[in-house]
């Protein structure tokens, strides 16, 4: 497949990792290989106590980190936020911002995510703006409008190419072995990038990297990357063995 866009593949440690988990970090790195790195983007987002060493140790090897999530503060009394300027400080290049984990258990609205995407591009950070709709959506034939509606109500005013990355995400299939059929994705994308070029212009969306995430592991990778208008993956579970890791990566080559 001939790619217009250079893939991002992100991992997504939710809270998972102690110090001993670098060695994932160390062994991503040792496996991505010049072939891969000539074609493929890597991201490693790990929980906050492990950000800035995670950081330091991908330094030289063009892995870039992510934060989870972060706070619409800059700063202040804000007990157990972090704000994206820590993160920036702490190495990270990203922020992964309304993943539905963050929408579902924190009560994270399209207004807040938003908010969030804002502070971390004014950090200089990259959003990774996760949209996607549940089980019951998906059933009530409701999954294209409610995406429609997340993307205008989180997406950043003047975002461009360089500072926005979305994660299609569909809540039923994260961490749950469940994936979308390439159609269903192929057309979900398709509507994405269709959104964006309203919200954006159609000459930034085109360049906007457009992820797929939920349940992807190296058995469907190469189904679900060579999906039209899939430029990477947001990956879960998967991110936390490094050779699941690089084999989803080089399905995206
Ligand atoms: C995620 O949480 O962003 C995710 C995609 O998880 P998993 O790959 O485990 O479904």
């Amino acid at each position: 497949m001939t790619r217009s866009i250079r893939p991002l593949v992100a991992g997504n440690w939710k809270m998972n990792g102690l110090r001993a988990e670098l060695a994932i970090a160390a062994e991503v790195a040792k496996g991505y290989a010049p072939e891969l790195k000539n074609k493929v983007d890597l991201a490693i987002c790990p929980p906050a106590s492990l950000l800035f060493m995670t950081s330091a140790a991908l330094i030289g090897t063009r892995i870039a980190t992510g934060g989870q999530d972060c706070s619409i503060q800059e700063a202040g009394a804000f007990t157990g936020e972090i704000s994206a300027a820590m993160l920036a400080d702490a190495g990270a290049s990203y922020a992964i911002v309304g993943h539905s984990e963050r929408r579902t258990l924190h009560g994270e609205t399209n207004a807040i995510v938003k908010e969030k995407a804002q502070a971390s591009q004014k950090a200089l950070l990259v959003p990774i703006v996760c949209v996607g709709e549940t089980k019951d959506e998906r059933e009530a034939g409701r999954a294209l409008a409610i995406v429609r509606k997340q993307l205008r109500g989180s997406v950043p005013d003047g975002a461009t190419a360089a500072t926005l990355v979305i994660a299609y995400e569909p809540v039923w299939a994260i961490g749950t072995g469940l994936t979308p059929t390439p159609q269903d994705v192929a057309e979900m994308h398709e509507a994405i990038r269709a959104e964006l070029g309203k919200l954006l212009g159609k000459s930034v969306a085109a360049g906007v990297r457009l992820l797929y995430g939920g349940s992807v592991k190296p058995s469907n990778a190469a189904e679900l990357m060579n999906v039209a208008h899939v430029d990477g993956a947001l990956v879960g579970g998967a991110s936390l063995k490094a050779e699941d890791f690089l084999a989803i990566a080089k399905a995206c080559a």
